[in-house]
């Protein structure tokens, strides 16, 4: 490899970390307006409640909120694809409560404290984990079992 070919590697190494910053960015700032559309859509659904309320014909058939409903359940499920996204570009996870931006390896949220599914850093397959009484494997495995068996 030629100088100028490491430099060239260099050189993208340094602009798919800029990348990966920008596209972050750009999924948050998606995420947060559709989550201003999940609030329209709420809002939309309180003025239809409202409006049966006043005119005395509440309740109303669950058909008047299927489109509201079902722009919300969109919505909700590319919020959820956007933060697996964030996650995976940047090892920082989005916690669903608060908002805030936590190292993804961490089981709680260090703003509101609560708690996460661990869904990274898979636990590699034991061999013969499975007819074991726990007591043996507990010298094997002390951090990756430790809290699971606490009681
Ligand atoms: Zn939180």
């Amino acid at each position: 490899m030629s100088f100028f070919d490491k430099f060239k590697t260099g050189v993208a190494e340094a602009g798919n970390k800029a990348k990966m910053v920008v596209e972050v960015n750009r999924l948050k700032m998606q995420n947060s307006s559709k989550q201003n559309e999940v609030n329209e859509q709420y809002q939309a659904i309180g003025k239809l409640v409202y409006a049966a309320a006043e005119q005395g014909s509440w309740p109303l058939p669950l058909e008047e909120f299927a489109a509201p409903i079902e722009r919300i359940v969109q919505l909700r499920m590319e919020i959820e694809q956007n933060l697996l996204q964030i996650a995976n570009l940047s090892d920082m996870k989005v916690c669903r409560s608060c908002g805030s931006s936590v190292p993804v390896n961490v089981r709680f949220c260090s703003s509101c404290g609560s708690t996460f599914e661990i869904s990274v850093d898979p636990i590699p397959v034991e061999e013969s984990g499975e007819d074991n009484n726990g007591e043996t494997n507990a010298g094997l495995l002390p951090e990756a079992k430790s809290e699971e068996e606490t009681s």
